[in-house]
Parts: C-alpha cells; sequence; structure tokens
C-alpha cells in the first residue's frame, strides 16, 4: 500500500496551497492509495480532513509534525495537540508514552548538505527513542535523503518516505510503502511499530501516473 505519509493541507497549515479536493484528486492520479496529513502542532486540518475525505472513498489518515529541540518530528497516534514552537522533545516523548504514539523524525539531515557533513551529527538523545528515521523527503535534496539513509541503516531503524507537500505539484514525490493494507489508524499505528514498511521515490514504483506541470508564480 503506497502512502504520503508527510502532506500539509491549507486547512491546518497557513504555509500550505494544498486544498483538499486538489488533494484527493492528485494523490488518486498518482496512483497513491491513502495520504497521512501531517500539518504543524495542531489536528485540527487533518480531523477536517479525515471528515472532507470520508464521502470520497480515499483513506486519509492523521499525524502530527511538531517543532523539538532536536529537530521536527513526526508523531502517528498523538491523542492531543501542543503548544506552538515551545514542545521539548523531552515533553513529546512523554506524550507520545502516555498516548501510545510513535515519533519519527522529519527530514533529520536536511541542509547537510550545504555544509560539510562531519559538522553535523544525527542527535543521539534520539536514539532508541524514535519509530524510524523520515529518509525521503520531498522537499529535500536527494544528496540529503541519501544521508538520511545512511543514518537509519546505521541505527537499524527503518526509513519512512513523505513528500512534505504543501502543494499539488509536490505531492507524493517520496512515499512509503507498507507491506500490508491498512484501513483506519489503530492498524497504521501497528504496522509502524512492527517496522513493515520502507521509503521510496514515487519515480521508482512502477505506478502509472501523469505528471503535473509545476505553477509559474
Ligand atoms: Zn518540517
Ligand atoms: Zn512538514
Amino acid at each position: 500500500m503506497i502512502v504520503d505519509m508527510h502532506v500539509h493541507t491549507n486547512l491546518g497549515s497557513i504555509c500550505s496551497q494544498l486544498g483538499p479536493e486538489e488533494l484527493i484528486s492528485r494523490a488518486r492520479e498518482l496512483g497513491l492509495h491513502a495520504v497521512c496529513v501531517t500539518e504543524h502542532h495542531s489536528h485540527r486540518g487533518a480531523d477536517r480532513m479525515v471528515e472532507l475525505a470520508r464521502g470520497s472513498g480515499f483513506p486519509v489518515f492523521r499525524g502530527v509534525e511538531i517543532y523539538t529541540e532536536l529537530g521536527d518530528m513526526l508523531v502517528y497516534g498523538l491523542k492531543r495537540d501542543t503548544r506552538y514552537h515551545l514542545t521539548t522533545f523531552r515533553e513529546l516523548l512523554q506524550m507520545a508514552e502516555e498516548d501510545g504514539a510513535l515519533i519519527v523524525p522529519a527530514h533529520p539531515t536536511r541542509g547537510w548538505d550545504q555544509k560539510h557533513p562531519h559538522q553535523h551529527v544525527f542527535p543521539r538523545e534520539l536514539v532508541g527513542k524514535v519509530a524510524a528515521i523520515e529518509t525521503l523527503n520531498g522537499a529535500n535534496t536527494e544528496r540529503s535523503n541519501l544521508w538520511a539513509v545512511q543514518v537509519a541503516r546505521e541505527l537499524g531503524l527503518p526509513g519512512l518516505g513523505g513528500s512534505d507537500a504543501h502543494s499539488a505539484w509536490q505531492l507524493g514525490k517520496c512515499v512509503t510503502v507498507f507491506e500490508n493494507w491498512i484501513e483506519d489508524e489503530k492498524q497504521l499505528l501497528e504496522e509502524l511499530r512492527e517496522g513493515r514498511f520502507y521509503a521510496a521515490y514515487l519515480k521508482d514504483l512502477e505506478v502509472a501516473h501523469p505528471p503535473l506541470e509545476r505553477p509559474r508564480d
């Protein structure tokens, strides 16, 4: 099952231009089987998106993206929203443990390719506390993603893929391929916990999808 695990919509992220109808129609065109909406700090947009998608028959899951001092974290299964810009990783970890949620560092190597890579290290505080690493992020350079793949390999963690889309043309660039078909969020968490997935560039999968031109602005 092909799922874009990192998507921002204009329902919950002011930085996003991606509207709900556009999200579903583009996801279908691309051959995605589901998307997971991960707005910043709040599930409000994702909740609305799930409501709107219900009638369309296209599955939409919910997550959230939270800034911490150790970088942005994708969190799946969190049962609450968090304060903007004020969550420490320690606080987040406690909330995740209470809620049975899973943490995945988002784009942990973003920017590594712009500087000398040895200036950067993956925060050791995260080791043993995260379920996976977002190895393929659609807004990263391929080189940066390669660093993330290497980090995940070193730590023995599975890689997650998501587009980090803020508009339709960005959707589905990177995806997560799950071994099993997922019907609901409970099952999504189960598959994430068990590591039954891998990250991929959609272009590398055998899925037919028409190209969408990047709008000129
Ligand atoms: Zn981010
Ligand atoms: Zn994001």
